[in-house]
């Protein structure tokens, strides 16, 4: 071999079993999902009776060590790693379990609390948080700050051992059914931008609150604007110093943005679903090729999402930090979710319409929320400006 050449190394295969630790977790948590999971569909979240059902099912699950297995045990989860988290998801979407409804507390109030909150915030807000006593409404968006956070103008100005709220957010998801909220407040009304903000906590019945729900694409209306005229709430629950809430919302948005908010699972069972409607429906469905292709795109893209989550998962358990995937797998899930319903639709055809039809009204329900997923959590355009500017070095503008 001459000294310029590269040494051929033998490439390693990649090892994709499971260790008998993370098969045990498996069959324990499929064994409790079955003996668990409700037989009957829950009503929809969206519904004050739906809501309930979910948040008992939630209750349920944090008596049974499951609510999030990321959790320490004491808190109702596992203490257990990320594997063993994808692992639980694919049991948990696997067996037909119902929606998340806690996830703004279990998934983003949750692990910033444990961050950045005082002890005694720990102890006051967790366990209520884990056993669905209390269920949390996020309020960021404000009508002029959206994308735009830093342009929030709700204040929150101090007065003695409380703080004086006035102002307005918006679309805040599930705040018609929750009793508490946690958002981000100008506390310094000389301010600008991400300073001076405060990070804070409050109950949705205070006095002075007022709860407008909006309604969404499908009819139901668990959004709402919610208005602030002069709310008082204790110093004791802002999280983090005063000022500094723009760090502890960054972390917030954070968890929201990275792994945890769409675990490949659910997609990968979306894509079963829609490869069984296909076969189902295929006579008719292959007077058009296209279809065909675009269901097996979808699929594809279910199990290229799920490799690239075990990817970024052993990276992290490596000590590796989810960087910029955060934005590329943002967009990839929100817009893999609309390929899979509306390929779902075009396989159904007019059936897609008809309420009455409990199969096509969950592919349709299913097809009205994906439209939002390029919007929630930070819009599309915004993530390819992350990504373009902070991945790809392109300048601002
Ligand atoms: C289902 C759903 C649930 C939500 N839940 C909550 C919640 O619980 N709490 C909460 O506070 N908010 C919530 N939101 C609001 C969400 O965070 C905002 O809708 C989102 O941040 C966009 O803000 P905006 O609607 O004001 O649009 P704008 O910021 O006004 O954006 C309008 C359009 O302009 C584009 N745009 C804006 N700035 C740029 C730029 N610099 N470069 C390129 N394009 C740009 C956007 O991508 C978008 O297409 C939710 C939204 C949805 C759809």
């Amino acid at each position: 071999m001459s000294r310029h050449e590269p040494a051929k190394r033998k490439p390693r295969p990649v090892d994709l079993s499971f260790t008998p630790e993370q098969q045990a977790f498996r069959a324990e948590a499929r064994a409790w999902l079955r003996a668990n999971v409700p037989q009957q569909p829950l009503a929809s979240y969206d519904t004050r009776d739906g809501f309930e059902q979910h948040r008992a099912w939630e209750a349920k699950l944090a008596e049974g060590g499951f609510s999030s297995v990321i959790w320490p045990k004491e808190l109702g989860g596992r203490g257990a790693d990320l594997i063993e988290w994808l692992i639980f998801e694919e049991e948990y979407h696997a067996a037909g379990a119902p929606m998340r409804v806690n996830q703004n507390g279990i998934l983003l109030l949750g692990p910033t609390l444990m961050e950045f909150g005082t002890p005694e915030q720990k102890a006051r807000f967790l366990p209520r948080m884990a056993r669905c006593d209390d269920m949390w409404a996020q309020g960021w968006s404000e009508p002029n700050a959206g994308s735009d956070m830093a342009a929030i103008s709700s204040r929150a100005i101090r007065d003695g051992d409380e703080y004086v709220l006035n102002g307005q957010k918006t679309w805040s998801t599930r705040a018609v059914f929750a009793n508490w909220m946690f958002g981000l407040f100008r506390s310094d009304p000389q301010s600008s931008r991400h300073h001076g903000l405060s990070y804070l906590l409050l109950p949705l019945d205070a006095k002075g609150i007022t709860i407008r729900p909006i309604r969404a694409l499908n009819g139901k209306q668990a959004f709402a604007e919610v208005f602030f005229d002069d709310v008082r709430v204790s110093a004791a629950n802002r999280i983090g110093d005063e000022g500094q809430g723009w760090n502890v919302a960054m972390a917030t948005a954070g968890f929201e943005r990275g792994l945890l908010l769409r675990s490949p699972a659910r997609f990968q069972r979306t894509a079963a679903r829609l490869v069984e409607l296909y076969r189902r429906h295929r006579a008719q469905a292959d007077r058009d090729p296209s279809i065909r292709e675009a269901v097996l795109r979808a699929w594809m893209g279910a199990e290229a999402y799920n490799l690239a989550s075990y990817h970024t998962v052993g990276r992290v358990a490596k000590g590796g930090k989810v960087g910029a995937e955060a934005s590329t797998n943002k967009i990839f899930w929100s817009e893999l979710d609309l390929l899979l319903h509306e390929t779902a639709l075009r396989i159904l055809g007019a059936r897609a319409e008809i309420d009455s039809d409990a199969e096509a009204h969950e592919w349709l329900e299913g097809f009205l929320f994906a439209q939002a997923g390029p919007i929630y959590a930070g819009t599309n355009e915004i993530q390819r400006n992350i990504i373009s500017e902070r991945v790809l070095g392109l300048p601002k503008s």
